[in-house]
């Protein structure tokens, strides 16, 4: 069926159309253009959103569950119930992303997570065991090349994503191969220095796991891993912008500073997210949810935060109009982790898109030209 969206606006988002015309064939979009520009095709079915704003799909890489949903389970329930409570915030994309857990429960979840989403992230086992957060420490492993092997096997070449410590022993090398296999390794959940980051970058390491939580702190003569991430803008880096884990205040800085193709919102959302208070499970840690802030045993265990959510928080910490907001959201994780059909509305992409209110509220979403969310 062929289809046709109008809006007052549509962000690509490098580009803003005003009057805008959208047509979707196929499940892919065929033309972009203002309404004098592209020409219906007849007998298409067509739809005037009025005052909306058409943007792609949102694309989140730091995701564990939600809806109920925790990923690490890794069934058929789980990975449809996470992807429904996704869509309903405008996640069209997502990146299924594991909990450390014991080496071989981690390898039967990458395992049966070749199904869900774009594909994985690995966010742990390599991680610093003075900053884990609440990735159990008797489950750490140090990187090395038998285990990237192992996980590439199991993940059958879906593991898009690695967030490690660039200071363990043999991190480099495992940088280096895991990044020549197209995966890209994310630094985190590490107390490196600013040498040891620059090290980690310099082996292949392109961007950085939720900045400023579970990460040396900023010394004015000792920069570490955060002041890397700050200050070199050749580096990529994700935020957790729900006001909880970052000051806004700070959230606010740091979009301005890593604006516009470097910073990246995620929500690092678990199974409690779009379920209120109570108590959850991220992969085997108990999860205890109060008034929107997760936690375990007192350590911050994952968001509730929803993508949408992120987007018109970042308008209003960092002051960012929607096109730059959405942007950090759409096209900057799609073009980090190799989505190339992801993150744009341009001829040739999938025809996952949005409409949104002027404020960013998700009034209808489509995934691959398939209305999930919205009436007519
Ligand atoms: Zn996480």
């Amino acid at each position: 069926m062929t289809m046709v969206l109008r809006a007052r606006r549509l962000l690509t988002p490098l580009q803003a159309i005003d009057d805008a015309t959208l047509v979707i064939e196929g499940g892919r979009i065929v033309a972009v253009g203002r309404r004098d520009e592209v020409a219906a095709p007849a007998g298409a079915h067509q739809e005037d959103f009025g005052d909306a704003v058409l943007t792609p799909g949102y694309v989140d890489v730091h995701v564990h569950g939600g809806g109920g949903f925790d990923l690490m389970r890794g069934d058929a329930e789980a990975i449809a119930g996470t992807a429904r409570h996704l869509a309903q915030h405008g996640v069209t994309s997502y990146l299924a992303t594991t909990v450390t857990a014991p080496w071989e429960r981690t390898l039967e979840a990458v395992g049966r997570l070749v199904r869900a989403g774009e594909g994985i992230h690995l966010e742990g086992p390599f991680l610093s065991p003075k900053r884990r957060g609440v990735h159990p420490e008797a489950e750490l492993l140090l990187p090395t090349p038998e285990r990237l092997d192992a996980l590439w096997e199991r993940g059958q070449e879906r593991i898009r994503m690695i967030t490690l410590a660039p200071e363990l022993k043999g991190a480099a090398e495992f940088i280096a191969a895991a990044s020549a296999r197209g995966i890209c390794v994310s630094m985190g959940h590490s107390d490196a220095t600013l040498a040891e980051a620059r090290a980690g970058m310099a082996a292949g390491a392109r961007h950085v796991t939720h900045t400023f939580n579970a990460m040396r702190p900023l010394h004015q003569r000792e920069p570490g891993l955060l002041g890397l991430a700050l200050s070199d803008p050749a580096l990529s880096a994700e935020i957790i912008a729900d006001g909880i884990h970052v000051a806004p205040e700070l959230t606010g800085m740091f979009l301005r500073m890593k604006a516009p193709g470097r910073a990246v919102l995620v929500s690092d959302g678990i199974s409690a997210s779009g379920c209120g208070d109570g108590e959850f499970t991220l992969g085997a840690i108990k999860v205890e949810v109060a008034r929107g802030c997760c936690r375990h045993e007192g350590v911050l265990a994952g968001s509730v935060l929803t993508l949408d959510q992120a987007v018109r928080h970042a308008m209003k910490f960092g002051g960012l109009e929607l096109a730059a907001a959405v942007r950090m959201a759409t096209l900057n994780p799609a073009a980090l982790v190799g989505l190339e059909r992801k993150g744009r509305l341009e001829a040739e992409m999938d025809a996952d898109v949005l409409v949104l209110s002027a404020t960013g509220e998700v009034k209808a979403v489509f995934q691959g030209g398939q209305r999930l969310v919205g009436g007519r």
